[in-house]
């Protein structure tokens, strides 16, 4: 019999490459659970047992909840604001019904506590763009901006109507090294960095001057596990907490980085991204993360461009020597 099992679902994207290993040392390797609709090498995760999941296929993932008796989910399948826009259909499916799903099945089982992202496409062109309110207008223009402003109020909905413990946050544009990123209009960030590590130009889809909230993936992580781990009692946000990390635009993002590569040169050319973007905030007001599970970001953006290049370094020659 299997004993509150910890379920991850999407767990090969940017996010649960790094938060299955983070839950993994806190709760021990026997309690995860690693999914995701992509084949995968056996050992990608150790000794963490990895499963084919569908999120769509409703009956696998009630059969697996209950045969290895899961009682916590994080949910991180979907589809992200670029790749969103090219596949309307798809992407409504996924990100609506992954979470309609995931609702359901802790409604029946009982799942204690649920983790699902939402993010800052929440907000749209009529939203405030700096130090943006928790609680103000919410229209968003993308399509995967409406898909999470469903999934808010979905899981506000299931937490006043059945008690569901599901918590969130509005995530900015991530930066990692370990995976390459989603399909969203803040992957110039760690794209970036593969060119200039490489020595190659970078042609950049974004406008020089375009501020956006961004964030390093260990604050992400910590943000996540700060959440998931405060008293019910002191989660006062249904919808989906506001977070803040760093705001900055491609410029800045370039001056860093000629301080490690001054040869590197950036173009500009932007694309339907820049678009997405012209409609997001430039920060947000996340006095409410602060206030109610002592949130706060430790990367600013040399600490983040200094951490890029050193892990990168690294990988670079680990791929070399393999
Ligand atoms: P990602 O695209 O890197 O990973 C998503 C994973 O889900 C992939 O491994 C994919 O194979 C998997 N997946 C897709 N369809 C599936 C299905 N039908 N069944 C099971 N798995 C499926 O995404 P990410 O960057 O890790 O983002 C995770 C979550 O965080 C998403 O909800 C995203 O909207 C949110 N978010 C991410 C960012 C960011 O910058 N990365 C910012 C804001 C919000």
């Amino acid at each position: 019999m299997y004993n509150n099992k910890i379920l991850i679902i999407g767990a090969l994207g940017q996010i649960g490459s790094e938060l299955t290993f983070k839950l993994a040392d806190i709760y021990g390797e026997s309690k995860i659970l690693a999914s995701d609709i992509k084949v995968t090498n056996k050992k990608r995760f150790g000794n963490i047992k990895y499963l084919h999941l569908d999120i769509l296929d409703r009956k696998s993932l009630f059969n697996l909840v209950k045969k290895y008796n899961v009682n916590e989910i994080y949910l991180l399948a979907a589809s992200l604001s670029y790749r969103a826009e090219k596949n309307i259909y798809e992407s409504w499916l996924l990100n609506t019904n992954s979470l309609l799903n995931v609702l359901e099945v802790a409604k029946i089982f009982k799942i204690k506590k649920i983790f699902w992202p939402s993010s800052i496409a929440v907000f749209g062109k009529t939203s405030e763009k700096i130090n943006t309110p928790q609680i103000g207008i919410i229209e968003p223009n993308s399509i995967y901006g409406i898909t999470k402003l469903a999934g808010e109020r979905m899981c506000e909905y299931y937490f006043n109507k059945y008690n569901l413990d599901i918590r969130s946050l509005r995530l900015p544009g991530l930066i990692s090294w370990k995976t390459p990123p989603g399909g969203g209009t803040t992957d110039y960030a760690v794209d970036i960095f593969h060119h200039a590590i490489q020595n190659k130009n970078y042609t950049c889809f974004l406008k020089r001057n375009t501020v956006l909230p961004m964030m390093y993936i260990d604050d992400a992580i910590d943000a996540i596990i700060r959440l998931m781990t405060s008293d019910q009692k002191k989660i006062t946000i249904r919808t989906s907490y506001n977070i803040s990390g760093i705001s900055f635009s491609p410029n800045n993002l370039y001056d860093e980085i000629k301080k490690y590569k001054p040869e590197f040169k950036i173009k500009y050319n932007p694309d339907i991204r820049q678009d997405i973007a012209d409609s997001w905030p430039q920060s947000l007001d996340d006095s409410n993360a602060r206030k109610d599970w002592n949130w706060y970001r430790n990367f600013d953006l040399s600490s983040i461009v200094k951490t890029m290049f050193k892990n990168l370094d690294k990988g670079i020659k680990i791929n070399y020597h393999e």
